[in-house]
C-alpha cells in the first residue's frame, strides 16, 4: 500500500502466516454469506450455522451460574490479578475426575481462556518445523489454524459416514511416521455430531500407544448427548496413551462469552511429566494470561450449584431439535443425512448437486440459499468437505421448523425436472 507519497513502511509486510491460518476459519465464510444477504428483504435471517445457541431464550444458561458470576463480581475478591485462586483449578479437577478411574489433582489443570485457548496452548506446546499431527476430516478448522500457525505439518485423517462417523483407524497407522506426534479427536463430535463408543475409543487409545503418540481430545461437548451411546471421557484410557483433554464451560453451560476453559493433563502413569511435556505447558503461562479472575471466582459455585434439570432440559431439547432436523432434511431430495445426530448441535449433510439445476457446489447453494431465504447453513468446505453442508439444529425449535421448510422449497424450486 502507497499511502503516503511512497514511503517505505518498514512493517508493511506482517507474519503471512498469521493469514494463511486465519483462512481456515468458519468465520469467514459466514462473513462471506451474510454479505450476500439483503438486509432489507422481507423475512428475518435464520441461522443454521452458528456454534452458540444462547441467541435461543430456550438455551439459556442456568440462573446458578448467573447468579455466581454477580455473587464473585459482588464481593469485590476479584477485582486485580492475583495468581488463580486455587478453588477455580480444583472445582475443575473434582468435575473432571467425577467421570474417570483416577483424581485429577490442581496440578493436572490449566485453566484457558475457553476452549480455544486451550487448542493454542496444545499447538503451540508442539508445533515446531519437522513435526506432524493428525486432525479429523471433516474437523474443527481451529485445530488445523493453530496447527498450521505453529508450523506443524497436518495429515487428515478420515471420519466415515458409512460407520457413523467413526475414525478410520487403519488409516492412521498409514498416516502417522516417527515425526507424529499426536492425534486429536473431537467428541461428542463438531461437526458430525457423532459419540464415540468405549471400544472405539479404546482401539484410538491402542493404535495412539503402538505409534508412540499422545491424544488430544477436545471435549467442550462433553456430556451433551442423547442417543443410546453414553458420553465416555477420552481419559479413561489415559493408563493405555496419554491424554489431554480439552474442555471449557461454553458449550454445556451455554457461555461461550465467559470464555472459560481448560487443558487436563489425563496420564496417570506420568509419561507427559518424563516427557517433559508438563514443564512446557507450566512455561507456556509464563506468556500468557489467566481467565478473568470474577469467572474463576464462580467456577466452583457454577460447578457445584447448577442442577441437573439444567442439564436435562438442555439434552432434552437438543433431542426434539436433532429429530426435528433429521426429519426436515429427510423430505428434501437433494439431501441426504447418513448418521442421525446423537451428541453436539451439529449434523452433516450430503448435498447431491448434480439434482440441482443452477448450483455448481456447496458455496454455491449457501450463498443463493441466504439470498433466497434468508438462511444460513456452514458449507462443507469450511470443514474439509466439498459438496456438503452443516446445519447447527440449536434453535427454538419453531425457527428451526421454519428455517427447514425454507431450504426444502429452495431445494425445490431448484430442482432438475429430470432428476
Ligand atoms: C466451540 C468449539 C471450541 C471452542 O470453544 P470456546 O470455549 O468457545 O473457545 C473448541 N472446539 C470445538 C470442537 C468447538 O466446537
Amino acid at each position: 500500500m502507497d499511502g503516503d507519497g511512497g514511503k517505505r513502511w518498514r512493517f508493511a509486510n506482517p507474519n503471512p502466516a498469521v493469514a494463511a491460518a486465519g483462512e481456515r476459519s468458519i468465520q469467514r465464510y459466514l462473513v462471506q454469506l451474510h454479505a450476500c444477504l439483503d438486509e432489507h428483504g422481507p423475512r428475518p435471517i435464520i441461522p443454521l450455522s452458528h456454534g452458540d445457541p444462547s441467541s435461543s431464550a430456550c438455551f439459556r444458561t442456568t440462573p446458578e451460574a448467573e447468579e455466581a458470576v454477580a455473587a464473585a463480581v459482588r464481593s469485590g475478591e476479584y477485582w486485580a490479578t492475583p495468581p488463580p485462586p486455587p478453588a477455580s483449578p480444583l472445582a475443575v479437577a473434582e468435575y473432571l475426575s467425577g467421570d474417570l478411574p483416577y483424581e485429577l489433582c490442581t496440578d493436572d489443570i490449566f485453566l484457558t481462556s475457553g476452549c480455544t485457548q486451550a487448542i493454542e496452548i496444545v499447538m503451540s506446546v508442539f508445533g515446531q518445523p519437522g513435526a506432524n499431527i493428525l486432525l479429523p476430516k471433516p474437523g474443527y478448522p481451529k485445530h488445523e489454524a493453530h496447527a498450521v500457525f505453529h508450523r506443524m505439518e497436518v495429515r487428515f485423517y478420515d471420519l466415515v459416514p458409512e460407520r457413523g462417523w467413526e475414525v478410520d483407524v487403519e488409516s492412521i497407522e498409514a498416516l502417522a511416521d516417527d515425526n507424529t506426534v499426536a492425534i486429536v479427536i473431537t467428541n461428542p463430535n463438531n461437526p458430525c455430531g457423532n459419540v464415540y463408543t468405549y471400544e472405539h475409543l479404546s482401539k484410538i487409545a491402542d493404535t495412539a500407544s503402538k505409534l508412540g503418540v499422545l491424544v488430544i481430545a477436545d471435549e467442550v461437548y462433553g456430556h451433551l448427548v442423547y442417543g443410546s451411546n453414553p458420553f465416555v471421557p477420552m481419559g479413561l484410557f489415559g493408563e493405555t496413551a496419554p491424554v489431554l483433554t480439552l474442555g471449557a464451560i461454553s458449550k454445556r453451560w451455554i457461555v461461550p462469552g465467559w470464555r472459560f476453559g481448560w487443558i487436563a493433563i489425563c496420564d496417570p502413569k506420568g509419561i507427559l511429566k518424563e516427557t517433559k511435556v508438563v514443564d512446557s505447558l507450566r512455561s507456556f503461562r509464563n506468556l500468557t494470561t489467566d481467565p478473568a479472575t470474577f469467572i474463576q471466582g464462580a467456577i466452583p459455585h457454577i460447578m457445584k450449584n447448577t442442577n441437573d434439570e439444567f442439564f436435562s432440559k438442555t439434552v432434552e431439547l437438543l433431542k426434539e431439535t436433532a429429530e426435528i432436523c433429521y426429519g426436515e432434511i429427510m423430505e428434501i431430495k437433494c439431501i441426504t443425512c447418513p448418521h442421525k445426530p446423537e451428541g453436539s448441535f451439529f449434523m452433516m449433510v450430503k448435498l447431491d448437486v448434480s439434482q440441482l439445476l443452477d448450483i455448481c457446489d456447496d458455496v454455491d447453494f449457501c450463498s443463493k440459499l441466504v439470498k433466497e431465504e434468508s438462511v444460513v447453513l456452514l458449507p462443507g468446505r469450511a470443514l474439509g468437505m466439498e459438496n456438503w453442508l452443516r446445519i447447527t439444529f440449536a434453535l427454538d425449535p419453531p425457527r428451526l421448523k421454519l428455517g427447514l421448510e425454507r431450504v426444502k422449497s429452495f431445494c425445490q424450486r431448484h430442482q432438475s425436472p429430470s432428476s
